[in-house]
């Protein structure tokens, strides 16, 4: 049984709360007559498991996934950024063919979960958080006029999504988190959306920062940490949201060094110290220079 749902109203969406057993009417086929249309016109936003996914797909860097298939956008108010699947002039998916989605296999949650839409949701005083679905309908999709019934759950099984869901969650409990902090946290700062940004997509640049000396200076891990993170993407990303719990919103999961702050303030003081030194020592050697060649 579905419940009404406060979304805010759309022609494309069916504004009421599917519930996991709930039937919807729907089936996508080569042979159905609106075959590609969705992809020639897609809209695409990527979570991060996406991104892994795709970019062993295509056997490239993650570096060259953003670069070449996604565009940036800001996915609130305070310019929080999220990434979508780049498309041609027209809005078609570069992954789209005469076949099909050329990336199936591999192809991102949103697409999966298409035509249903989900979201998570937080009760007023509840402590987890609960997935909520709808229905999409839109005008070339014809899927909806084919007779298949078909519930929620067997929908999300059929296509795979609960993997997915898993690895996406404590990301997707963030957004949520954020979310419900709404303006008393303010617009973050943009060090902090450069930090949200590669923790969240940017996996290569996380590597490089997770194995630099400032890191191992700060936190406190064993040699085993640093070799999983070396070679293991998918528990790379995962600690990526680990460090974004902690370092944004201070839920504290990572042992950090003890006088990790202070040797920083101490290891700055040295750098500048050093740094006014030789400038000092050349700004002699320039008025020592200035002298020799006045009294030549
Ligand atoms: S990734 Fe595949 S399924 Fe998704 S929009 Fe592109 S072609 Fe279509
Ligand atoms: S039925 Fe809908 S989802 Fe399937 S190809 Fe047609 S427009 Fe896309």
């Amino acid at each position: 049984m579905s419940e009404k749902f406060d979304i805010p109203f759309k022609s494309s969406f069916v504004p009421a709360v599917l519930e996991p057993g709930a039937k919807i009417k729907f089936n996508c086929h080569k042979g159905i007559s609106c075959f590609n249309a969705c992809c020639k016109h897609a809209d695409i936003q990527l979570t991060p498991y996406d991104i892994l996914r795709l970019k062993d797909n295509l056997g490239i860097s993650v570096t060259d996934f953003l670069k070449n298939h996604t565009v940036p956008f800001e996915m609130d108010k305070d310019g929080l950024p999220g990434v979508k699947l780049r498309t041609d002039n027209e809005g078609a998916c570069l992954f789209v063919n005469e076949e099909g989605c050329s990336v199936y296999k591999d192809r991102p949650t949103a697409c999966r979960y298409y035509p249903i839409g989900h979201m998570a949701m937080r009760e007023a005083g509840a402590s987890d958080d609960e997935a909520r679905y709808f229905l999409i309908q839109e005008d070339h999709c014809k899927g909806h006029e084919e007779g298949r019934e078909i519930s929620v759950d067997d929908y999300r099984q059929e296509q795979e999504v609960e993997a997915y869901d898993q690895i996406n969650r404590e990301w997707l409990q963030l957004m949520l988190k954020k979310k419900s902090a709404g303006p008393t946290i303010g617009r973050p700062s943009d060090t902090s959306l450069q930090f949200f940004f590669m923790c969240s997509y940017d996996t290569d640049r996380l590597r490089r920062f997770v194995l630099s000396d400032s890191f191992r200076a700060s936190y406190d891990m064993d040699d085993a940490f640093y070799e999983t993170m070396e070679k293991e993407d998918l528990a790379l990303m995962q600690f990526g949201v680990r460090l974004l719990k902690q370092v944004l919103f201070g839920d504290v999961t990572i042992p950090v060094k003890e006088n990790a702050a202070e040797k920083r303030v101490e290891e700055r003081k040295e750098i500048l110290e050093m740094r006014r030194k030789a400038e000092a020592e050349l700004h002699q050697q320039k008025q020592e220079q200035q002298m020799k060649d006045a009294m030549s």
